[in-house]
């Protein structure tokens, strides 16, 4: 097919996730191949992954070792279930998994996106109590614009009005809590303390019916890389205890690495009841996900079959071999090249770049927790106005930085830097450059458009 057609085609029969189709019709974009951090269209332009193929790839694409892993694991069997019956890769990567993962978490189970894992989450816990014989306990604290995924579970646990607000009537109700922001003139620890105290008010008033609370790691992503106060989640971690709540930590944006921990819950020690990854773990090459559980969870399921405990829940593709076979790869690569560590350094490195950015007049705050930023776009730094939505200042930003050389994606009026862990300090300047640039073009425009 020639890049013609293929566009014409893409047109008339692809419906793109999250995308407006009138505007892929205007600007359309499809890739081809990729090689490290870098993506290639069918145009033979090549950009700068900014987003990391939408913050999942680790190491880069064509990571040899992952190539040679899957490849290996084809030559045995692709897919088998792993409904009543386990799989060799499922159970190496469980025991890694559990190895990895907060000391107190002890069991793996799979499944393919990071909304099916917190939809299992929410399950599990709900079960959780209705097995143990607490039968009031069955609803939900969840923050203010928070994001799990897209199914209706997810969406009930989630809070962005955008997304969320035409599907009301279809959701379950959660009690959403507002998400600790700081505004001005409280010092992040007052906001930590009266957050929290707000917060034990709550469970206080409430904790005999509240099953469980859902939470992202220590930064929200599609909220638009929201920061918690330090402190907060071990405080939220310790109000679950007292009042016999299960913390649910959804790890999908911050796991693997991405915020200069293996996973985010260790820059504050929490050990979660229940814990969703999915993103990093394959490195960005295939659709497995995983809800990690401490044992207490999993005994309150176990039993006889007559006894009427079992998880009836699963998927077709749960436990994919050549899935496990991808992440147990792109784990060892971790121990090999010490990702971590080149993380955080990575992340001082990006710090001193982004202050550039931040001194822009078009840009209001720069948010960042290892390599996971947010750039926050306003129409004047002093006031910090917003561009009016329908400008859609951050999208325009992203496409002017396409024709740069980088993709990402906004959020809101939030720019997206989600660069895989694999850049380089050069590459990392690279995307923030582009990043520079694309923000004043797009900015500047949007203003003239505005007289
Ligand atoms: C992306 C994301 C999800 C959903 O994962 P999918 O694989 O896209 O279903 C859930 N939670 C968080 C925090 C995420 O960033």
């Amino acid at each position: 097919m020639t890049s013609n057609d293929l566009l014409a085609k893409s047109k008339k029969h692809l419906w793109l996730p999250f995308t407006q189709m009138s505007d892929y019709e205007k600007d359309p974009l499809i890739i081809e191949s990729g090689n490290g951090v870098y993506l290639k269209d069918i145009e033979g332009n090549t950009y700068l992954d900014g987003y990391s193929s939408l913050w999942l790839n680790v190491h880069g694409h064509r990571k040899k070792e992952i190539d040679e892993a899957i490849e290996k694991q084809l030559q045995l069997i692709a897919h088998s279930t792993l409904l009543g019956a386990a799989n060799i890769p499922s159970i190496q990567l469980a025991e890694k998994l559990v190895e990895l993962a907060p000391e107190a978490i002890t069991r793996v189970f799979y499944s393919d996106s990071g909304a099916e894992a917190v939809e299992i989450a929410v399950k599990m816990a709900y079960q959780y109590w209705q097995n143990r014989g607490y039968e009031n306990k069955k609803s939900f604290v969840t923050l203010s614009n928070g994001y799990h995924g897209d199914t209706v579970g997810t969406m009930s646990v989630g809070s962005i009005e955008l997304y969320h607000k035409v599907y009301t009537s279809l959701l379950f109700d959660a009690i959403v809590i507002p998400f600790p922001a700081s505004k001005e003139e409280q010092t992040e620890s007052d906001l930590c303390r009266e957050s929290l105290k707000q917060l034990r008010e709550l469970f206080e008033a409430k904790h005999e019916e509240i099953a469980g609370i859902t939470v992202e790691a220590l930064i929200q992503g599609a909220g638009g890389m929201n920061l918690m106060p330090k402190g907060y989640l071990k405080g939220v971690e310790q109000l679950c205890k007292e009042f016999h709540i299960l913390l649910i930590v959804d790890e999908v944006a911050t796991g693997f690495g991405r915020t200069g921990k293996m996973f985010a819950v260790e820059h504050e020690n929490v050990q979660p009841d229940i814990m969703t990854v999915a993103k990093g773990i394959t490195g960005g090459y295939l659709p497995i996900a995983a809800t990690l559980t401490q044992e207490h969870i999993y005994e309150a399921f176990y039993g006889e079959y007559t006894d009427l405990k079992t998880f009836f829940h699963g998927h077709s593709y749960t436990g994919n071999q050549l899935g496990c076979a991808a992440a147990l790869a792109n784990l060892e690569i971790f121990e090999k090249e010490n990702i971590i560590q080149q993380v955080e350094e990575k992340a001082l490195f990006l710090e001193e770049q982004l202050k550039h950015v931040a001194e822009l007049e078009f840009v209001g705050a720069v948010r960042q927790l290892g390599l996971m930023c947010g750039i926050q776009l306003v129409q004047h730094k002093r006031t910090s106005e917003p561009f009016p939505w329908e400008q859609r200042v951050a999208y325009r930003s992203t496409l002017k930085m396409r024709a740069l050389g980088m993709l990402t994606r906004p959020l809101g009026d939030v720019i997206v830097l989600m660069p895989p862990l694999a850049a380089t300090n050069d590459q990392l300047k690279q995307m923030v450059d582009i990043m520079k640039e694309g923000i004043m073009e797009a900015a500047t425009e949007c203003l003239e458009q505005q007289v």
